[in-house]
């Protein structure tokens, strides 16, 4: 029994988290940006994203085969699942957060703040509660490759909270590009990426910030830690685990950071990873976006179940 070498153990807690006997899947290749992973159990498929090439694409989890989803897709980036099953997605060229509704037609959640156009919804979230979470960075206007290039109407890149009676609240407005998101398994912290160092260098680490959540649930407060810095490339989309370890995306692989921010392994990729998502029923599959590429591993862990 073999150890991947793919796999690097850093802490010995990693030991307790992969599979010795395990390896990397090469699933498909042929994607110019792979982005917003979602995994749909009722389903048995993942829904990922294509962003330059306008494209959702579907991974068929029983027979290995990849199909086109969505095309165009208003450059879909992130995906998540709300509640009810729904998938929720953040649309680039839409310049809103959309829902797939249960008639499978598009609704609109968000597309504007205080009467302005929002800047290109990148990843998002649901809390148990039933609001949407997500990030807006500028990526998806700043060219034309990920979407329309145009100027910003916002004053800045902020994180939103949507409630589930359509309200929309700009709830971190501290960040120069927040990307991805999670919370912890019990909803006290809310994790955001920062991959500002794309337009301010390093006067913005590329970090993931902890912020507790208030009491209330409704807002992070003010004060963040930063949880853990990339030492390459940057935190893209991540994921937590039922345990609290946050599996996130970076430019050597996938980082397994543990709840106190330690870097316990990797899962080194040969291209630069955007996400991932837990994936199959046990969701013990880590699916990685690989830039070109779908990878997966079986893991010793899974994701976290939403707080009821
Ligand atoms: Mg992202």
């Amino acid at each position: 029994m073999a150890l991947d070498p793919a796999i690097e153990i850093i802490d010995n807690r990693f030991h307790r988290l992969v599979i010795h006997n395990a390896h990397i899947d090469h699933l498909w290749t042929g994607a110019r940006w792979t982005e917003g992973p979602v995994y749909a159990p009722a389903a048995k498929h993942l829904i990922f994203s294509d962003i330059p090439n306008d494209r959702t694409l579907r991974y068929d989890e029983v027979s290995g085969e990849v199909s086109v989803f969505e095309a165009p897709a208003f450059n879909a980036n992130g995906h998540t699942q709300d509640r009810e099953g729904r998938i929720v997605t953040c649309e680039h060229r839409g310049r809103a957060v959309t829902r797939i509704g249960h008639d499978g037609c598009r609704e609109v959640l968000a597309e504007s703040f205080e009467g302005k156009r929002l800047n290109s919804p990148n990843d998002v979230v649901v809390k148990s509660d039933g609001s949407v979470w997500f990030t807006d960075p500028t990526y998806g206007i700043d060219s034309g490759y990920e979407g329309d290039a145009a100027e910003s109407e916002q004053d800045g890149s902020y994180v939103y909270r949507i409630d589930p009676d359509g309200s929309i609240t700009a709830v971190i407005t501290d960040m120069v590009k927040p990307n991805g998101l999670a919370f912890s398994p019990d909803e006290s912290i809310l994790y955001v990426a920062d991959t500002g160092i794309s337009h301010v260098g390093l006067k913005c680490p590329p970090d993931i910030r902890a912020y507790p959540m208030a009491a209330d649930g409704l807002t992070p407060q003010g004060h963040h830690t930063t949880f853990a810095t990339c030492d390459t490339g940057v935190f893209d989309g991540f994921r937590v685990d039922h345990e609290g370890n946050v599996w996130s995306s970076a430019g050597d692989g996938v980082h397994c950071l543990a709840p106190d921010g330690t870097l316990l392994g990797k899962i080194r990729i040969p291209e630069v990873v955007a996400n991932v998502e837990f994936g199959t029923v046990k969701r013990n599959r880590l699916y990685i976006c690989g830039t070109t590429s779908l990878y997966a591993m079986y893991v010793k862990t899974r994701a976290a179940p939403r707080p009821g």
